[in-house]
């Protein structure tokens, strides 16, 4: 089978709800991919943030081959000894949370958003969540995203989702009433364009939230597992929120998601109220135990600081030499470049090349470097980089 085989057999059998970069991956090993044709392409957002310890760690890849030898999955009717080690570890790491396990950011996000309800009186439905925000795809979920182009067709949508400008203060003080269930936003916009929430705002949304028994939830599914230097985004602020939603880099490669909550509020999901197939089995959670064991192991929090800084400055020297590029922001390991012209075209130069980018609300590059990168990774990156903004100031 060559690259044009299996694209015809995606035409033929695989529906065509994504964009896809005409190559075919059949390797990864850390911060490398590998197409069908061999070629080797340096990947700076593995996985769309999913591979944050970069492609097939060996601590989950034996982790799993371990785990598969004794138990796959079994249903929520037992106990598991690694769901339980898994809840204890994220629990250890932020706010002495209670946890549910999913399968998808979606779905850790619906769970919030169920808990809330159950949790809050019955006249309380609304929840306020940001413009540009990105919370899902399931219909909950794509409602409290707040941009109107995932909306389109799906109206009318459900009731009680309110959205304000992300970090205008006085837009939430407007938007509280004594209906609102709960504020949702992530910590920094990762799909908006990286945009961060200001410690003020943080600090205005606890505040809100208490005052009128609301409770705060932060989608950390893009910011957490240390990609922004530390565990949660959360934690680069002074304000400790009610419930946080994880996925992506969660199972290291595994498709795992969590909703985690204060135990006073985790203790409204009762039997009944909502539950999960999949959710935490075996398989899936050892993977995610070897990948915060991983993180410890390895100092990856600290690489992640290290070599953000890194980048960033890095990217600032692009920025002195390309005027396209015009202004950096991020945290740690996840950076973008506002360029004052669309970026689709850089990131196909850029993967002819050999680098793998992102581009996103048209104009921003993102790159999610995995934790594990190296300042040899970042300057090769940086490089092609170097290189295909150069091409674009000649045209
Ligand atoms: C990716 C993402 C989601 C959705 O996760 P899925 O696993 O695709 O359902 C939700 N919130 C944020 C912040 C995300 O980045």
């Amino acid at each position: 089978m060559n690259t044009q085989d299996v694209i015809s057999m995606f035409d033929d059998y695989v529906i065509a709800n994504y964009g896809r970069l005409p190559k075919v991956i059949t390797k990864g090993q850390n911060n490398t991919l590998e197409d069908l044709d061999g070629n080797k392409i340096l990947d700076m957002f593995p996985g769309w943030a999913v591979s944050g310890i970069g492609h097939c760690h060996p601590k989950v890849v034996e982790a799993l081959r371990k785990q598969a030898g004794e138990l796959l999955h079994i249903d929520n009717t037992f106990y598991t000894v690694e769901q339980g080690q898994l809840a204890k570890k994220l629990s250890e790491r932020a706010f002495g949370g209670q946890c549910f396990f999913c399968n998808s950011g979606a779905e850790a996000n619906e769970a919030a958003l169920k808990l809330a309800r159950c949790h809050t009186p019955r006249e309380k439905y609304k929840f306020i969540t940001a413009e540009k925000s990105f919370h899902g795809r399931t219909l909950a979920t794509l409602t409290a995203t707040g941009q109107s182009k995932c909306h389109d067709g799906f109206l009318p949508l459900p009731a009680g989702f309110i959205y304000v400008p992300f970090n205008d203060i006085d837009a939430l003080h407007e938007a509280f009433d004594e209906e609102v269930a709960a504020v949702m936003i992530e910590p920094i916009q990762g799909e908006g364009g990286i945009h961060e929430a200001t410690p003020e705002y943080m600090q205005t949304i606890r505040d809100l939230c208490d005052e009128h028994d609301a409770l705060m939830i932060l989608d950390e599914v893009q910011t957490g597992m240390g990609r922004t230097g530390r565990w949660f985004g959360y934690q680069h602020y002074e304000v400790t929120p009610d419930m946080i939603t994880l996925a992506k880099a969660l199972g290291g490669g595994v498709a795992i998601g969590a909703m985690m909550a204060r135990p006073e509020i985790a203790k409204s999901l009762v039997p009944g109220t909502h539950a999960s197939t999949f959710g935490g089995n075996s398989l899936a959670c050892a993977a995610a135990i070897a990948v915060i064991e991983a993180i410890d192991e390895d100092k990856l929090l600290d690489n992640a600081n290290l070599m953000g800084q890194y980048t960033r400055d890095k990217l600032e020297q692009l920025r002195e030499k390309h005027p396209i590029i015009d202004h950096i922001r991020g945290k740690g390991l996840m950076l973008g470049l506002q360029l004052n012209m669309p970026g689709a075209c850089i990131v196909s130069r850029c993967l002819e090349k050999g680098l793998r980018i992102n581009c996103t609300q048209e104009t921003v590059l993102r790159l999610m470097p995995s934790m594990t990168v190296t300042q040899n990774e970042i300057d090769a990156a940086v490089a092609i980089l170097d290189e295909v903004l150069g091409e674009g100031d000649s045209e």
